[in-house]
């Protein structure tokens, strides 16, 4: 029994304190016990919390799943920006769908819809939807769908090419989920094809990201399709320009090593192919030497 560390003060009325949890940490070991039992659903549960939401199209009230601030925790960061959660994935959640009409946007831009695009929506969208309802904890394939008529909605609105992109920059991430890498280059090339054309003709940020942060995604992009040489442009005009923040240019740098040592080791390996081929013809000779006296 750990010794009550308010001994001493039982003459001034307080001779009912003995176990005292100082630090609440018994509390929360409890609680993290609990939280161990539970199922990965239970524990995503615990997470979500509903918004009410107005959808600006239909003006139908509906509650939005949302993800508790505190609950995402960060695992792993990818070089092209997407992130790892531990328990629960936010992403999934990133997408508001009006039930009654079928406008989708990821949540940053549900609200920011113009008239003429309100008029799209209802024209394009609202008559052929048909009200689908969502389980109470989304995986990876709700996720899907609803990033797939979010982008629906953005190509029907005629949306900036840099959000069309990032949309489907998050649909190449659930497809990485998915281990689909067919599928994730699907998208990463539409993605990169949206930021290209967005870097030079929208005004930045584009989507959420600077100037520099667009160069070295697009570099990044690149470098995963295996545009090696497009890629490394990038890489290196982030390097060599003045006002870069230094994080960056090492993360570039650290991009352009990885496709340097691949080059390396391809060349590397063609070397190898090459010495075998040498050595096994330079191998006939000397068996046709020996045989000479062995056969
Ligand atoms: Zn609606």
């Amino acid at each position: 029994m750990p010794k009550n560390i308010f001994s001493g003060l039982e003459d001034l009325g307080f001779d009912d304190i003995d176990e005292i949890d100082l630090y609440h940490s018994k509390k929360e070991e409890i609680e993290k016990e609990e939280l161990l039992q539970l199922t990965d659903e239970e524990k995503q549960k615990k997470l979500l919390y509903d918004c009410e939401i107005t959808c600006p199209v239909c003006d139908n009230d509906f509650k939005a799943r949302a993800v508790k601030t505190s609950a995402a925790r960060i695992l792993k960061r990818d070089s092209d920006s997407f992130i790892i959660f531990d328990v629960i994935n936010p992403y999934f959640y990133d997408v508001w769908v009006c039930d009654k009409c079928g406008y989708a946007a990821m949540k940053r831009d549900f609200n920011k819809i113009r008239d003429s695009e309100i008029d799209l929506v209802k024209e394009k969208i609202r008559p052929k939807w048909q009200p689908r309802s969502y389980p109470e904890v989304y995986d990876v394939n709700v996720a899907i769908e609803r990033f797939k008529l979010s982008l629906l909605n953005y190509y029907v609105i005629d949306a900036k090419a840099s959000k069309k992109a990032m949309n489907c920059l998050k649909l190449a991430w659930m497809y990485r989920i998915l281990k689909d890498s067919e599928n994730e280059a699907v998208f990463l090339r539409q993605a990169l094809e949206g930021f290209n054309y967005a870097y030079f003709n929208e005004a930045f940020p584009l989507y959420n990201m600077d100037k520099f942060t667009s160069m070295y995604i697009i570099g990044e992009l690149n470098r995963r399709l295996g545009n090696n040489d497009e890629s490394l442009k990038w890489f290196s005009q982030i390097i060599t320009t003045h006002g870069v923040p230094s994080k960056l240019k090492d993360r570039s740098r650290e991009q352009r090593d990885l496709i340097k040592e691949a080059e390396q080791l391809e060349k590397g390996v063609d070397e190898l192919n090459n010495d075998e081929i040498i050595s096994k013809e330079n191998q006939k000779p000397k068996k046709g030497f020996f045989s000479r006296f062995f056969s």
